[in-house]
């Protein structure tokens, strides 16, 4: 059976996935344990991810991304030794897993990728900042499937983000340094929800009236700041926004930020 498995990880289908996961709620129900299948979805992980160390990065193709990143997913959960929770978290993984639509989009582009990842370097931001505190690399997923709730997504722990084939207007490059930013903040303070207590103040300068989340705006403020006079300005939706003076003092904020950032020197 883990051979099955493995075979439906290898294929690029939603459907795949879904059975998958019905099969190992439907184990859970019965108790048994699906912990035996961990061990061949995490070879099956570094054969197809084929993350070198050498690099602070990988890029993880639309044939396997699927695959690789519930993979990931699963490998975790099928370890969880509470029969209720495993259940809990596999039910999760299902409703995600389901809510991938086909798209005619155009999904982002490793070459792409390697050319916004220069433009971080021209910001001053090595591609070292991309490793996470533990030093995991980041894993970029092209999955070729669009979702309602979301164009792309970054997940802390596993120093992942997934890249989704956007909704109708938004850019992928910008959605990829959106998802950076998430990386960035989540680097500097430890919590992915918080912003460096620098932002806050900042914040009150530009937005005196703002009550609202501010990881969004400084993940925003942060594309914005990386893709201004660079071949990518016209995919970033707030640079026509954001007024002259205003702009400078962002961009000065960030330029700053980052080549203050102590824990990424340490790993250069
Ligand atoms: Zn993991
Ligand atoms: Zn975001």
């Amino acid at each position: 059976m883990a051979n099955n498995i493995i075979n439906k990880l290898s294929d690029p289908s939603v459907e795949s996935k879904v059975e998958i996961i019905h099969y190992l709620i439907k184990r859970i129900e019965r108790k048994q344990t699906n912990e035996l299948f961990a061990e061949s979805i995490l070879d099956h992980l570094l054969e197809r991810e084929k993350c070198s160390h050498l690099s602070h990065y990988c890029m993880v193709g639309p044939k396997y991304a699927l695959g690789c990143f519930v993979g990931h997913f699963l490998y975790h959960y099928v370890t969880e030794p509470n029969f209720k929770k495993q259940e809990k978290l596999l039910a999760t993984a299902l409703d995600y897993v389901k809510a991938f639509e086909p798209s005619n989009s155009a999904l982002l582009k490793k070459t792409t990728t390697t050319k916004l990842i220069r433009t971080l370097e021209n910001f001053g931001m090595p591609s070292s900042f991309l490793l996470n505190r533990e030093y995991r690399q980041l894993r970029i997923y092209y999955i070729p499937y669009q979702r309602a709730d979301l164009n792309g997504a970054y997940y802390p722990h596993l120093n992942s983000i997934a890249s989704y084939k956007p909704k109708e207007k938004s850019s992928p490059e910008y959605i990829f340094l959106h998802e950076i930013g998430h990386l960035f903040t989540y680097n500097i303070t430890g919590d992915p929800n918080k912003v460096p207590g620098s932002f806050i103040e900042l914040n009150k300068v530009i937005n005196p009236t703002w009550k609202g989340d501010l990881v969004e705006v400084f993940v925003d403020l942060f594309s914005f700041s990386v893709m201004v006079d660079t071949e990518f300005a016209s995919k970033n939706p707030f640079i026509k926004k954001i007024p002259p003076n205003a702009q400078k003092i962002i961009i000065d904020y960030f330029s700053k930020l980052v080549s203050n950032c102590g824990y990424a020197k340490q790993l250069e």
